[in-house]
């Protein structure tokens, strides 16, 4: 049974959609914007749409950008022999947060789980491979130290182990099951420098 309009109904289902917005977020959300003067309403809905129809893979890392390539595959001040492995763009954006790292990254887009049916086909790791074909010095695997990005890590440095690539894996200072982005930027130095050969 409908409760509110139809309308607000649809609204609150949409919202409660989007990761951490339960049903009580959901509808304080959508009273909110039925509150809100209907200009503001379109700027929101506008910004929502462009970003989705402009934001686009760097073509070399395949972090989220707005360009072919991201200002940091871009920069010639960037070390390109040092690719540093992440899972996403939010972990990228916190190691580079520590504005300590000099290399380049590689963003997989996920991290391998039999559970939730993510093969490596599903993440960037043919991509990967393709920038390897360049000179490449050493691979840093910063995956989560969870069961997934170690999968992961394991999964990549197999892989790469017999083409000659120094790889290694970032520090156990990261604690298990730790999500990297939620990690402050001390962790994440400590984590970075302790990185052991795999
Ligand atoms: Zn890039």
């Amino acid at each position: 049974m409908d409760y509110y309009s139809s309308q607000i109904t649809k609204l609150i289902e949409t919202l409660s959609g989007l990761p951490g917005i339960g049903s009580k977020s959901a509808q304080r959300l959508a009273f909110h914007i039925i509150n809100m003067p209907e200009d503001s309403v379109e700027a929101l809905a506008d910004s929502i749409v462009s970003a989705r129809k402009k934001v686009c893979r760097c073509k070399e890392c395949c972090t989220l950008t707005d360009n072919e390539l991201c200002p940091i595959c871009k920069s010639p001040e960037r070390d390109k022999q040092t690719i540093m492995v992440v899972e996403n763009s939010r972990d990228l954006a916190a190691y580079e947060k520590t504005g300590k790292f000099n290399g380049v990254y590689h963003v997989l887009h996920g991290a391998i789980s039999p559970l939730l049916n993510v093969t490596p086909a599903d993440i960037t790791i043919k991509e990967l491979l393709v920038r390897l074909q360049q000179d490449v010095k050493e691979v840093i695997i910063a995956t989560n130290s969870n069961i997934e990005g170690e999968a992961t890590a394991m999964y990549i440095s197999k892989l790469l182990k017999p083409a000659g690539i120094k790889v290694t894996r970032i520090a156990s200072g990261v604690p298990v099951g730790g999500d990297l982005e939620y990690i402050d930027e001390v962790t994440l130095l400590r984590a970075l420098e302790g990185r052991k050969e795999l």
